[in-house]
């Protein structure tokens, strides 16, 4: 949904509103009252009357309520970094952002190598992630993808030379949304856009231009337990001896034990301890 000189553009059954905000959510006069992506309720006479609390919220570009973020690299030319894809996971999970993993150019890769991958990528099974391997120059995949993309919002992210562009250009439609006339009765509507950072997908759906959400900065993470939050698989393990335990020094660390037995991938283990160490010296030192 968008906001072009004070209307506002719903979207109800593939019908745009075009609508006003009432009075009382202008109140706090601000840009993000009514964004991008929130669900809202509108009154017959085409007013936005309630905004829907959001499951997440972006402010580059103003979006709200995304599906998924997709975080791309390429099989080759760049290949993998690894730890680059951590940091990308950790900060899906801190804007509270679904992140969905895809590597394209597998046409470059043998099957040996393809292998190789799929081994390598594993530890998203365990952390829940769906993954796709495709190709957009061979178009191997991608059909797939537009299936799970379909109706949703989504973000993406990822290292420049993977073929960001190349698959959003694939992904995209120029297909213009019909509009709307007067609303007749109440209706609940997703806010739609004209903006250009939201892109209209073939298949319903929008992709969020989001080329700042691939820094590799990490995120603003206030300290150790909001940042034991953002491991999915340090959660429900059992109790530490300590109840404050950082997994990193202390006895009888059900987390440490976790990762000597394989149930916790011991290179994610290692990427916790680094962000730890990194957070502890660049960050929350400075506000003791
Ligand atoms: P971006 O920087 O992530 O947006 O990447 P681009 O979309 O600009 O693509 C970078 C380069 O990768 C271009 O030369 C593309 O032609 C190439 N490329 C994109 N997708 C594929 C693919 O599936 N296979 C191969 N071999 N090359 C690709
Ligand atoms: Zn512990």
């Amino acid at each position: 949904m968008n906001k072009i000189q004070g209307f506002y553009y719903v979207k109800v059954n593939e019908k745009i509103y075009e609508c006003k905000l009432r009075g009382i959510l202008k109140r706090k006069e601000n840009k993000s009252n009514c964004v991008v992506g929130d669900i809202v309720e509108i009154s017959k006479d085409n007013y936005i009357i309630s905004i829907e609390k959001r499951k997440n919220f972006l402010e580059r570009p103003l979006v709200a309520n995304i599906d998924h973020l997709v975080i791309q690299f390429a099989g080759k030319d760049p290949s993998i970094d690894y730890e680059r894809l951590n940091i990308l996971l950790l900060r899906s999970f801190f804007y509270k952002i679904k992140p969905i993993v895809i590597v394209n150019k597998i046409d470059l890769l043998s099957n040996n190598e393809i292998k190789e991958l799929q081994n390598n990528l594993k530890f998203l099974e365990k952390l829940g992630i769906n993954y796709f391997l495709i190709s957009q120059k061979e178009n191997i995949g991608i059909e797939n993808l537009k299936l799970f993309l379909k109706d949703k919002i989504t973000a993406f992210a990822g290292p420049s030379g993977v073929g960001k562009s190349s698959i959003i250009n694939l992904l995209q439609n120029e297909k213009k949304l019909e509009t709307g006339e007067t609303s007749k009765k109440l209706k609940k509507g997703k806010h739609t856009t004209k903006d250009t950072n939201l892109l209209e997908l073939i298949n319903g759906g929008y992709i969020a231009d989001t080329p700042g959400f691939s820094s590799i900065e990490l995120p603003n993470i206030r300290d150790t337990q909001e940042l034991i939050s953002l491991f999915p698989e340090f959660k429900n393990k059992g109790n530490c001896k300590f109840n404050d335990c950082l997994h990193i020094n202390e006895p009888n660390c059900v987390i440490k034990n976790c990762v000597e037995n394989g149930k916790i991938i011991k290179t994610r283990y290692e990427f916790y301890k680094k962000v730890y160490e990194k957070l502890k010296q660049e960050r929350w030192n400075k506000y003791e």
